[in-house]
């Protein structure tokens, strides 16, 4: 159980029976109540619950009459609806008037030893400089500004920026190559480009501005790359360039906030689906805000003061919320992690905690499981004692991972929450905490819902399962300010893969099993999407690009356990006939198409050329099959009898078995 443990909900000033929920507004007047009332109201009273939260934990330009005007059967989710708020002033103006000197952001570096510290009063002046950059450049309310960069203050500030101007910011992940850059770009039609040029991760340059040029070419509506010095290499500065520095050396250090709706988008982001096509999620400015803001405080026990260590790349969702808006909504102190858990070597993580004396630390399983093949030695080395919780996120943590990080890491005295949320939810779902205060933490599970959060499990007939024990699709009753409004251009496919599948709920893409407690495990995707390192990869992303190749015919894409990342990329490739390349050769080409077209993390760990791939006699490849050989579980595919040509599966099993013996 962890240490200094309270469940205080300071911000909802609710009057409390312990019995039942707060019937009317004028019965909010105490400042403490248990933790199930406090659910209670949530549940019974949303509207008033979150309005009140909107109210006392946001800054508001003008103040909002209404709570919220939903509409699940059109997917219309507007909260706060005739509210303004700035984004920007809520997370740095307000801090920045009452604690100019306080540190917003530490920077740790990829060197060790080299953090660098910006105050609130700083970030300040960097955001409103960048945002009159970014209006001389002709951006207005609602243009979409895509930033490629590593992890580091500039790349908060131009998110924040963006914010200021109402501008809607795409950040898309430094690791993605120039094809993915180019497609995201286009998407969301950016007419702004920033970026850094270079990136330094693990002891390594990345070439990102080289990656921006080649990218840009194929993107007509970009007019600017503004390009920030990151290692001071001379890079080619072509006409659409200019040093973002100098841009803002030379900008006023005012820059008056923009009037912003509630419902207007703060930003898009990149998620893969289960077709090749990546969806462009787009929040809110209010709602998702608050929701951040929320559960920052609440799942991480965030108390003024405290230094709060979330390790994601701002690329990807756990980087925009418990990074960047999350923490800096509270005021808080976040660290922007620059580098790798193993470098310099793989004690890096603990010798920062120990350095900037981290209060909560969120990571993911991914690294957890590499570091553990490491030792417990470099845990051992540095002074964990700042040390209250201990998140993680992107996957399911496996229980060796989770005692790993409760005993070793935690010494068994931090409160370890495994958080489960999406892209789309904006910010955390489920998680242990908040609970009663010394409730029950069970292993390697995210347990609880959210306040407000109504979770259910559908059976294959979109009805709620009852009762506990039970397994389903995993789909939210509720609404909740933070969940994402559309997809970016294409509200259709918003409602075709989050609300129709399951009408009247949205539905998460995974499985879930409600335990005999009542309480919430994931028991993984239900879609064609895997999960690697922690990062969310559609199949068919990868089956697109390397079919691509001239010499394959067909090819399926599965995830296969993998101790390490979680999941592996298992790839069945059928290669056309009399092909003129060898084998090795067209492999290879395979392998870097991946990396070229996508990421280095979509490279297959496997594949394996087949003579066929296993079809139903209409055509559809049964992936069900593939996935259970790539798990070496041959011995139970069970009926394949409704195959186009069953031999097939014998043919294909018999050379992974091959494969694995040659390894
Ligand atoms: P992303 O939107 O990229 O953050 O990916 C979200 C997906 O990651 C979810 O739909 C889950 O499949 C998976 N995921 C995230 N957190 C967890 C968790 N705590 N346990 C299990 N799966 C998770």
């Amino acid at each position: 159980m962890s240490r200094g443990q309270r469940e205080s909900f300071p911000s909802v000033i609710v009057k409390c029976d312990s019995t039942r929920p707060p019937q009317s507004a004028h019965a909010l007047c105490v400042v403490y109540c248990p933790h199930r009332d406090i659910l209670a109201y949530a549940g019974v009273q949303p509207e008033e619950f979150w309005g009140r939260l909107a109210k006392s934990r946001l800054q508001w330009q003008k103040e909002f009459t209404v709570v919220s005007e939903s509409e699940v059967a059109t997917g219309s989710f507007r909260w706060f609806p005739d509210g303004d708020l700035n984004v920007a002033v809520n997370c740095v103006d307000r801090h920045a008037a009452l604690t100019p000197e306080k540190s917003a952001l530490i920077w740790e570096k990829d060197e060790p030893g080299q953090e660098q510290h910006v105050t609130y009063r700083e970030l300040l002046d960097m955001v409103c400089r960048l945002a009159n950059v970014l209006l001389s450049e002709g951006v207005r309310k609602g243009d979409r500004v895509a930033l490629y960069m590593p992890v580091c203050p500039m790349a908060v500030a131009a998110m924040l920026a963006c914010a200021r101007i109402g501008a809607i910011h795409s950040v898309v992940f430094a690791g993605f190559s120039k094809e993915a850059l180019a497609a995201r770009i286009r998407d969301a039609s950016a007419s702004v480009v920033i970026t850094t040029d270079e990136g330094v991760r693990g002891g390594k340059v990345i070439p990102l501005k080289q990656t921006v040029d080649a990218a840009v070419k194929e993107c007509r509506a970009v007019r600017r790359v503004l390009v920030a010095a990151r290692t001071g290499a001379q890079v080619p500065m072509g006409p659409l360039d200019v040093s973002l520095e100098e841009a803002m050396a030379s900008a006023s250090s005012e820059c008056p906030p923009a009037t912003v709706g509630a419902e207007d988008f703060l930003f898009m982001l990149y998620t893969s689906g289960s077709t090749g096509k990546p969806k462009g999620i787009a929040h809110s400015s209010a709602g998702y805000l608050l929701y951040a803001s929320v559960t920052h405080k609440h799942v991480f026990d965030y108390r003024p003061g405290d230094v709060f260590g979330c390790v994601a790349d701002i690329g990807w969702i756990t980087g925009h919320t418990y990074v960047v808006y999350g923490p800096l909504a509270n005021g808080a102190t976040t660290v922007l992690f620059e580098s790798t858990p193993t470098y310099p070597d793989p004690g890096r993580y603990w010798e920062t905690v120990e350095r900037l004396r981290i209060t909560q630390f969120y990571g993911a399983p991914t690294a957890i499981r590499l570091l553990i093949k490491h030792g417990d030695i470099w845990v051992h080395k540095y002074d964990r004692s700042s040390l209250r919780t201990l998140g993680s996120v992107g996957e399911p943590i496996n229980h060796e991972a989770w005692h790993w990080y409760h005993t070793v890491v935690g010494n068994g005295n931090c409160t370890v929450v495994d958080t489960w949320w999406q892209t789309e939810t904006g910010g955390i779902m489920l998680s242990p905490r908040p609970s009663a205060p010394d409730a029950p933490i069970a292993p390697a599970m995210p347990m609880r819902p959210m306040f407000g959060i109504r979770p259910i499990l559908c059976d294959e007939k979109g009805r709620p399962v009852q009762g506990n024990d039970v397994s389903g699709a995993l789909c939210i009753q509720s609404l909740w300010p933070g969940m994402a409004r559309t997809v970016f251009g294409d509200h259709k496919r918003f409602m075709e893969t989050y609300f129709n599948p399951y009408p009247g709920y949205y539905f998460s893409g995974d499985g879930g099993h409600r335990d005999a407690d009542g309480f919430y495990h994931i028991t993984g995707r239900m879609d064609d999407v895997i999960n690697v390192t922690g990062h969310r990869l559609g199949t068919a992303e990868v089956e697109d690009a390397m079919t691509e190749h001239p010499s394959v015919a067909e090819t399926a894409v599965v995830g296969f356990p993998h101790d390490v990342k979680g999941e592996g990329v298992y790839a069945f490739v059928t290669l056309k006939d009399n092909i003129e390349e060898e084998q090795a050769v067209v492999l290879d080409e395979l392998k870097k198409i991946t990396r070229t077209k996508i990421a280095a993390y979509a490279v297959p760990d496997v594949i394996l050329v087949c003579p066929g791939l296993p079809k139903t006699r209409s055509g559809k490849i049964m992936r069900r099959l593939l996935r259970q050989i790539a798990a070496n579980r041959a011995d139970a595919l069970g009926d394949v009898t409704t195959l186009a040509d069953p031999s097939v599966v014998s043919l294909i099993v018999e050379k992974h078995r091959q494969q694995n013996q040659a390894k």
